[in-house]
């Protein structure tokens, strides 16, 4: 007999996945596009339901197949109309989501993975160390709550019409996706990929390759196999203008130097079939990365570089001394980027209501004194460690992660369209 374990979910099968499933069966793949309808557009989680399939076809896709999803475990909603929600997954631990409505869109900030093995210094998740990659089922099952959810609000399709002036298919209340939650996507790269095509694919969520963006701190050989897989939109973690300082920021720097980051990044853009550019997402340290100097070294660094910049103010949290920076170095540093020719935004805050929340939700690790301490001592175990920085997935027990819960700060002013002209 087949345990409820053994059983194949359906919640995370792309359309060929879903076809070859499908064809196991002895059935015609066509199904495959009818169940994705009513799994994603219809938002049925009841084999039972899809009263288009036959009887006897539900009974045998019933006794092999479910469909599950992460369950939410909290819910915040901002006066804004922001919202954030906790999301319990399979490894026991938490991930959050966000979602962010402004004029014309939607955009739903997702997580990938629970925790990050990289480590960033400024990062509440690297923190956290690694724990799990989410499954495709729980990457899209983010997207598919978040519709539920909003349209429960009574939260209209934010996206009527799609780029080509025709009415968009399906418009729901999320009309963008960034991957820029917890952990790194192209370290769950199979998983985020499946979940990309469903979200992309017509027959099932259809937002548009311009509207799905994947944030990445830098995984070079990831990037590089990335055009075989998705032509989704593309946003780097950059933070520092030079390698000595990035090196100190984001870890994986030490392996994947920025020249290496920039040439696999073109590689990448230079494949898509449009002139979308990447967006440079630099977070703003005080003293750390702010100074003006800073802002001049990165114009000339990208001045061959078509980009857009997203100047990110640090979210503080309670296991990191930095601070974030005052409002007059943030616009001194957007107003060098920008007489210098880029198209510079500044993250704004949103959701302050369900930020206080958020704050709680560090705060719960933050009381980990234990923890902290121990990513005290391995941080100044490592000032002395020349080790080369390998990529590996360190995890934590479950019993250190179980239950704990991380937030941090919504990276969402991304617009990904107008080109520039650097005059650098
Ligand atoms: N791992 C991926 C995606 C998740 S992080 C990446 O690094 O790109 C998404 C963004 O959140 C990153 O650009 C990172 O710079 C930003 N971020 C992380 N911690 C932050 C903090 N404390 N304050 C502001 N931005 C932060
Ligand atoms: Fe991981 Fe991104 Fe955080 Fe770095 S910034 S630790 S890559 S989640």
């Amino acid at each position: 007999m087949t345990t409820r374990e053994a059983k194949i979910n359906l919640m995370g099968l792309s359309l060929p996945k879903m076809q070859a499933f499908f064809l196991e069966l002895g059935e015609k793949p066509f199904r495959a596009s009818q169940t994705l309808k009513w799994i994603h557009q219809r938002g049925v989680t009841d084999i039972d339901a899809m009263t288009d399939i036959s009887k006897p076809l539900r009974e045998k896709m019933k006794s092999v197949a479910e469909i599950r999803l992460p369950q939410i475990t909290q819910e915040f909603r901002s006066a804004d109309g922001s919202c954030k929600w906790i999301v319990q997954v399979e490894s026991d631990s938490s991930v959050e989501m966000v979602f962010i409505p402004e004029a014309g869109r939607g955009t739903l900030c997702i997580s990938s993975q629970a925790g990050c093995s990289l480590d960033c210094s400024f990062c509440a998740t690297g923190k956290q160390g690694f724990n799990s990659n989410l499954t495709v089922a729980e990457i899209i099952g983010q997207l598919w709550w978040a519709n539920q959810k909003l349209a429960g609000f009574g939260v209209k399709p934010a996206q009527e019409w799609s780029e080509d002036g025709k009415p968009a298919q399906n418009p729901r209340p999320v009309s963008n996706v960034v991957m820029m939650g917890m952990g790194e996507p192209l370290l769950n790269f199979e998983n985020v990929m499946d979940a990309l095509s469903l979200m992309m694919e017509d027959q099932a969520y259809g937002l548009s390759k311009r509207r799905v963006t994947i944030s990445t701190s830098g995984v070079v050989p990831a990037i590089d196999r990335l055009k075989d897989f998705t032509d989704a939109s593309l946003a780097v973690s950059l933070h520092a203008p030079n390698d000595e300082l990035r090196n100190e920021l984001v870890p994986i720097n030490k392996k994947y130097p920025i020249k290496e980051l920039l040439r696999s990044v073109s590689g990448y853009m230079e494949g898509l079939s449009d002139r979308r550019v990447p967006v440079i997402e630099y977070t703003l340290i005080a003293g750390v990365n702010d100074h003006r100097q800073h802002a001049r070294e990165l114009a000339v660094l990208l001045k061959d570089f078509p980009c857009k910049i997203n100047l990110i103010p640090f979210n503080p949290f309670s296991l990191s001394d930095y601070r974030r920076p005052s409002s007059s170095s943030v616009s001194n540093f957007r107003q060098i980027l920008h007489e210098a020719g880029y198209t510079v935004t500044v993250r704004t805050t949103r959701a302050d209501d369900i930020g206080a929340a958020c704050g709680q939700l560090v705060g719960e690790v933050g009381d980990n004194t234990r923890r902290s301490q121990r990513y005290r001592d391995a941080a100044e175990a490592q000032k002395g460690n020349e080790q080369e920085f390998a990529v590996e997935q360190r995890s934590e027990t479950a019993a250190e992660v179980t239950g704990k819960r991380f937030s941090r700060a919504d990276n969402l002013a991304i617009e990904i369209d107008r080109p520039r002209r650097p005059s650098v």
